[in-house]
């Protein structure tokens, strides 16, 4: 593991945790979390680092999409992180010069129509920061979509602010993606934060990872999906584990996988039911099931 990846939870995050243990189990923890090294998973399925491109900090794997690597910090660090193996290594994007030469890129490449701005967690920025990336992309013509993608709502839910919500707003172009595992984080202060987010304009949208230990069961996952919509975010995708080295543990198979989409899709809407997919290194689309 990096010396460099930061290791943290802020307040809020470990009082959730004090109170789920299915929570509690995705905050990061040296003594537990497997051993990257000796694993048979790469630190950097995706190359984000190996195969880094000529533009500091952004990353094309998909020719209508790029993505921007804004900073290296979050506001709870999480077990189960993709790019635990390169936190500290990877550039990002930290200066005006780095983010007009990340726009002149897209300018360059008039396909890309949306941006997903990631890091780390971008709202650990400053506002005029945040918006700073978001102005720099919108006011592009060929950029339909701006993805804020940010755990806040879960870990740090308080980050939105209405007034956050409405400069983000300001341009009809921005979504916010974010990530709830369990339903023990949808909490009544992370309602709020999404409510601040949806009656501002802003679509929510959830990604969340199948988790042994955490949503790996039928009722486990259809209770999460009940709450996120109850609370206006829409479930978007359950991803399986990216092959990532270290996180060994939280594995779960895809039969068992299937079964859990199997019991969801039967009791729920499909408004309520996201796509259960594998990101799988080189392929063209994110992969069902
Ligand atoms: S918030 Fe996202 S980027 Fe940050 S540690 Fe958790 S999974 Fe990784």
């Amino acid at each position: 593991m990096s010396p460099a990846f930061p290791v943290f939870a802020c307040p809020y995050a470990k009082k959730l945790a004090a109170k789920s243990r299915r929570f509690a189990l995705q905050v990061y923890d040296a003594k537990t979390t497997g051993n990257a090294a000796a694993a048979k998973y790469s630190a950097d399925p995706f190359g984000e680092l190996s195969g880094a491109g000529k533009i500091p900090g952004l990353k094309q794997r998909f020719p209508d999409r790029v993505l921007v690597m804004t900073t290296e910090r979050c506001f709870m660090t999480c077990r189960h992180c993709t790019r635990q193996g390169i936190f500290g290594k990877a550039p990002i994007v930290d200066t005006t010069e780095k983010l007009a030469a990340c726009v002149e890129y897209v300018k360059a490449h008039p396909k890309v129509r949306d941006v997903l701005l990631s890091g780390g967690d971008i709202l650990t920025l400053p506002d005029k920061k945040v918006m700073e990336f978001v102005d720099a992309f919108t006011a592009l013509p060929q950029i339909d979509l701006v993805r804020v993608c940010t755990r806040a709502l879960c870990v740090n839910p308080s980050r939105i602010t209405s007034a956050l919500a409405k400069k983000l707003a300001r341009s009809g172009k921005v979504w916010v993606n974010t990530q709830f595992n369990c339903a023990d984080e949808v909490t009544d202060e992370a309602r709020a934060a999404a409510a601040r987010l949806v009656d501002a304009g802003i679509p929510v949208s959830c990604q969340t990872v199948l988790l042994k230990g955490v949503n790996d069961s039928g009722s486990g996952m259809l209770k999460l999906l009940k709450s996120l919509s109850a609370a206006r975010i829409r479930p978007y995708y359950v991803f399986m584990c990216d092959p990532v080295a270290g996180i060994e543990r939280f594995r779960v198979d895809i039969e068992k996988a299937r079964k859990i989409e199997q019991y969801c899709a039967e009791r729920i809407g499909g408004l309520s039911l996201p796509r259960f997919v594998i990101d799988k290194p080189g392929a063209k689309r994110k992969i069902p099931i």
